[in-house]
């Protein structure tokens, strides 16, 4: 059960007011608010442990270290890791899949396939294109259909011995899809592809166990898991972590140099080139403490709940229509009201107090495939109410007739 009056008292930013209205918060899936508990912890490390790690012998540094890698096991727990070398620490999602996408430069080759959702954002289709730029490798899109569901049937079509790598997102942010991974990983393995899935959005609102999906690698950023930004993670089979080449050379991810040779750490160093956002680890491992807290299956539920309410009042508005209707959704909504610019409104809503997405949300293909330039996403968190929903439905109600 979720405790909301004892929750919105942990994110201060909750109180602020927005053009002289109480705010209200609903771009969580853009980045999510930050805990006390998580600030305060920034503030520890800066005021009393803050040093370099894993090479100093000064207390400072085996505090800074030690908290650090303490972080890297919270989140190989939360994320069900076999091992805490199978957690790569990144700058976020976009990070975590570049780095998978240039390795895989030597894993595939012309004639080769790489299988993309018609529903990613764009940090899950660039890198592959780029892939395959540089390899001669084929990328081929799993389509949708109007509800924003992948279609299974034309996506078992596809596999072949050619295909050689599937990505695709957990949830989708431009439409709040559950994509069916438990079927999707086994069938890419059973033509013997690997499968990477990127879970910026569905890491905060669905319990994930990499180990009982069978994944090859899962992206997730602290900046939607109540953690700060500049900060993620890249969980992968030690086996293909331990095939991939370095993503970047420099300090901290080698063995021995010489003019001559040099040799590479050990994982998870291998790909951490540099010092770290060392503060930014310890206080995701926070965000992760603050959220098993609360229980991820509480939140999924108090989430879906919100989502329900929300979307059969949506649905009553005059013109409004959803994109993303499928059963498998989390709390993310986006839509549009006939005759009028999704921009408008969410200039509109701001002057309420009110802050949604509007646009294309990093997914232009899925704006193509509904023909519209963009779209008004209203996207919940466990700290969000209905109260708000109804307060923001009344605003948008004011809006619409403004702007009609
Ligand atoms: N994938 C999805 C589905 C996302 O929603 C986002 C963030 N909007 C990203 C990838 C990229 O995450 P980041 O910007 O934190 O690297």
């Amino acid at each position: 059960m979720i405790n909301i009056d004892k929750i919105r008292k942990d994110f201060p930013i909750l109180n602020r007011k927005v053009n002289g209205n109480p705010l209200i918060y609903f771009d969580n899936a853009a980045t999510s608010q930050t805990p006390k508990m998580v600030m305060d912890v920034i503030v520890d490390y800066y005021s009393n442990y803050n040093a370099n790690i894993h090479r100093g012998v000064h207390t400072l540094a085996q505090e800074a270290t030690e908290a650090y890698e303490g972080g890297r096991r919270k989140i190989q727990q939360f994320f069900n890791a076999a091992k805490s070398h199978e957690i790569i620490f990144t700058s976020g999602t976009t990070h975590g899949i570049n780095l998978v996408a240039q390795g895989f430069t030597h894993f595939v080759k012309e004639g080769d396939e790489v299988l993309v959702s018609a529903m990613e954002h764009h940090s899950n289709i660039v890198p592959w294109q780029m892939l395959c730029d540089r390899t001669g490798a084929t990328l081929k899109v799993i389509p949708m259909n109007k509800e924003g569901v992948l279609l299974m049937d034309k996506y078992q079509d596809m596999l072949s011995e050619k295909t050689k790598l599937v990505v695709c997102n957990h949830v989708s942010n431009a439409l709040g899809t559950i994509n069916p991974i438990e079927e999707i990983i086994p069938m890419a393995h059973a033509v013997g592809a690997a499968v990477l899935i990127d879970g910026a959005q569905s890491s905060p609102h669905i319990k994930v166990d990499v180990q009982k999906l069978d994944v090859d690698f899962y992206t997730a950023s602290a900046h939607k898991l109540c953690g700060p930004t500049g900060i993620g993670m890249l969980y992968g089979k030690e086996e293909w972590l331990a095939k991939l080449p370095p993503y970047q050379g420099g300090g901290e991810m080698i063995a021995e140099v010489t003019f001559e040779k040099t040799t590479y750490a050990d994982l998870p160093y291998k790909f951490e080139a540099g010092t770290p956002n060392i503060c930014g680890g310890i206080a995701f491992g926070a965000a992760l403490d603050y959220l098993n807290q609360i229980g991820l299956d509480a939140i999924e539920q108090y989430e879906h709940e919100l989502l329900e309410y929300a979307t059969k009042k949506l649905l009553k508005i005059d013109g409004l229509q959803i994109y993303g209707t499928a059963t498998d959704k989390t709390a993310v909504i986006s839509f549009n009201i006939k005759g009028i610019h999704p921009y408008d409104i969410g200039t509109l809503l701001d002057k309420m107090g009110i802050a949604l997405r509007t646009g294309h949300h990093c997914a232009q293909p899925v704006m193509d495939y509904f023909q519209i330039p963009g779209t008004i996403r209203a996207s919940f968190s466990f700290y969000n109410t209905k109260e708000e929903i109804d307060r923001f439905l009344d605003c948008l109600e004011k809006a619409r007739q403004m702007l009609t």
